[in-house]
């Protein structure tokens, strides 16, 4: 039982809960200055090349069929082990979820006239590894997203129903020293209450524009890494691109002021709540949008559904429509998409695209490549996570190759300049990168994807991919798993990669 956390807002009591919320806040202090240069977002190219589909490379059709696949007790899409064919080794039977992730509630009030988020985190963690401390994460305090108004400060916090002192171990790391420590296999059960302040109009992923606001690590995350322990790689201006966290299950309540509108990870479970199962994080859009909705086969049915805020003259259904066909493919290619929704928000002051588990982030005029590279994303980085500060190649390498092989620009991108100092670093951290930005995406997610070209034929890559995925799946993977996926159909890839920078 969970004592200390207030009642739901919206539930019977909201306006105790709002006074408690704001009475508890404690100014824990803004972050301090760090990090120079442009975020790191999924950035459209430029100059930007044609939206509309080129046909795919030769290279890069995959022969695989849809995969025979098992819908869970939870409702998550699995699939079922894959016989060999003649060009690909037999895929084993997908991995499922830790029973014993991480269940999170999340409670929201989003007031956009006081460009405010008050909350509550509640979560029952399990931890693998013997535990002192718990860890959150509180990633508007980073550099960038700091420097551009936004803070997170931490109200109460109780483990097991006490009140507990906490400390900023880093503007970013919130430190939680435990009463007793706990051993693995052992449930403790911690609240924490926030207040976020919002930015204003900033191109990322924590943004407030009118009544347009995207809320994207914006909440306090443990950041757990399963069979190595907590993750404090340490923040850099593309503050998100170290986010690490296992996939857990997520009960969210947002309240927003009377017309406005929410897409938001995971399943409607009514007004203003969501479930998520089995995602590593949850983030949301709020918006007046113009809806479109659809279904994808991939290959079990994804409802899809695409908002465009108000004052941006597009129509959802393009992105509809490129949305339905990358997850499509992509089931094909790298296994099923497991999870019953998939939303989209087109939203203003965004050059590209934020990846969330079943919720992108977009900006006007994105329709190219960003859309299937976001999509690539729920793959590499969603279903197989990765440290995206240690190894931020990983899920952007990953989804690039993803959103090649789907906008037929493999040949393009192999062509494509390295320059001379990026060359060969691959794998390098994001403290790397921190400062040398301009590289960032052709250094990472460019020279990624011409690594697995390198291997051979972009079918066979799709085929290892196939065993990656089916073998990490909900899990949080590391280098050396890769290359140990490639190694079953390319026996030379650890040498190849390695001329990458990737080891
Ligand atoms: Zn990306």
């Amino acid at each position: 039982m969970l004592v200390g956390i207030p009642a739901r807002p919206g539930g019977h009591d909201p306006v105790r809960w709002r006074a408690w919320a704001v009475a508890a806040v404690l100014a824990l202090g803004a972050c301090g200055d760090g990090g120079t240069g442009p975020a790191t977002l999924d950035r459209a190219p430029a100059p930007t090349t044609t939206t509309v589909t080129a046909p795919r490379d030769a290279a890069t059709t995959t022969t695989a069929g849809p995969a025979t696949t098992t819908t869970t007790a939870e409702g998550l899409v699995v699939a079922e082990a894959q016989p060999a064919t003649p060009t690909c080794p037999a895929v084993p039977a997908q991995a499922r979820p830790d029973p014993d992730r991480p269940r999170y509630r999340l409670d929201l009030v989003v007031r956009p006239d006081q460009g405010t988020v008050d909350g509550a985190v509640a979560v029952t963690f399990v931890p693998d590894l013997p535990v002192d401390r718990l860890v959150f994460r509180l990633w508007p305090n980073g550099p960038r997203t700091a420097r551009a108004g936004a803070r997170l400060d931490v109200g109460e916090v109780t483990v097991d129903g006490r009140p507990t002192p906490a400390g900023l171990a880093d503007p970013t790391i919130l430190d939680v020293p435990l009463p007793a420590p706990a051993g693995p296999g052992e449930a403790v059960e911690a609240t924490v209450a926030f207040r976020l302040r919002l930015p204003g109009a900033v191109n990322d992923r924590l943004s407030h524009d009118g009544d347009a606001i995207r809320l994207g690590s914006f909440f306090p995350i443990l950041p757990w890494e399963p069979g190595h322990g907590w993750a404090l790689d340490p923040p850099t201006s593309a503050f998100a691109e170290a986010s690490t966290a296992p996939v857990a299950d997520f009960d969210l309540t947002v309240e927003v002021p009377d017309g406005l509108d929410v897409l938001a990870s995971g399943e409607p479970a009514g007004p203003g709540r969501w479930r998520a199962v089995a995602v590593r994080d949850v983030a949301l859009s709020i918006g007046r949008f113009t809806l479109a909705a659809g279904v994808a086969h991939a290959p079990e049915p994804v409802h899809v559904t695409v908002g465009v805020h108000a004052g941006i003259g597009e129509s959802p259904d393009a992105y509809l429509e490129r949305t339905i066909r990358a997850l499509e493919d992509f089931a094909r290619r790298f296994g099923p998409y497991p999870y019953p929704r998939h939303t989209l928000a087109i939203t203003p002051g965004l050059s590209g695209g934020i990846e969330y588990p079943t919720h992108v982030m977009q900006g006007p005029a994105t329709i190219g490549r960003t859309t299937s590279h976001e999509v690539g994303h729920m793959w590499f980085y969603g279903l197989v996570g990765n440290n995206q500060g240690r190894d931020p190649w990983l899920d952007e390498g990953l989804a690039t190759w993803a959103e090649a092989g789907f906008e037929g620009t493999l040949g393009a991108m192999r062509n494509r300049a390295i320059p001379a100092w990026a060359r060969g670093r691959t794998g390098e951290p994001m403290t790397y990168w921190e400062s040398r930005q301009s590289g960032y995406y052709r250094g990472v997610y460019v020279q990624g994807a011409q690594a697995l070209a390198a291997l051979g034929d972009a079918g066979l890559v799709d085929c290892a991919l196939r065993h990656y995925v089916a073998r990490h799946a909900f899990a949080i993977a590391r280098p050396p798993q890769l290359i140990a996926s490639l190694a079953l159909v390319f026996p030379d890839a650890p040498e190849r990669l390695g001329g990458f920078g990737i080891r």
